[in-house]
């Protein structure tokens, strides 16, 4: 069975712009690249899990966000296709939830698809709708304490397992 690292994408990946629709306004994180290239390189299969709401609002296409997709893994430049799969949930969060976030279906359905071990994955992300997918999906779950929520904000929410690091190359410097 195989092991894989579940990314969302804004504040994870790439600078969170809220509702980032210009590829030009792209800005991969320090120490994505070489987190990516290490992960690669230990065997880890990598998915891509976004909330897009900006999309279901209106506010920009799917293709304005798969632009951005194209430009972040332009930036990363590790051979394509850098995911084995990608979702991006386009749902505003009245709308009945089927990917979005705190929805485990993307996750669960990737498990099948790939025959994934469940307990050798980890969903990566840094706001609390990526720990509860990553929960209800019952894989690992990793927090970049960098943005929105700080250590002590993610301490607060008392999550079983999480672990939290102060950057992308904290959490991959940690894989094996
Ligand atoms: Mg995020």
């Amino acid at each position: 069975m195989a092991k894989a690292l579940f990314f969302d994408r804004d504040g994870t990946l790439i600078v969170d712009k809220h509702y980032l629709s210009d590829p030009a306004g792209v800005e991969l994180l320090p120490g994505v690249v070489d987190g990516l290239i290490r992960a690669r390189d230990l065997g880890y299969r990598l998915f891509l899990f976004s909330n897009q709401s900006g999309v279901g609002r209106g506010y920009y296409s799917l293709d304005d966000a798969l632009r951005v997709n194209a430009r972040m893994e332009e930036l990363i430049g590790l051979p394509a296709p850098l995911f084995d799969g990608v979702c991006m949930a386009t749902e505003t969060p009245d709308q009945p939830a089927v990917y979005r976030k705190p929805s485990p279906r993307f996750i669960q359905e990737m498990i099948a698809r790939h025959s994934l071990n469940p307990r050798e994955c980890i969903m990566v992300g840094d706001r609390e709708t990526d720990v509860e997918a990553g929960l209800a999906a019952g894989i690992g779950v990793a927090a970049i304490a960098n943005g929105k929520l700080d250590r002590a904000a993610w301490g607060r929410f008392a999550f079983p397992g999480l672990a939290i690091y102060d950057d992308f190359a904290s959490f991959a410097a940690t894989l094996t």
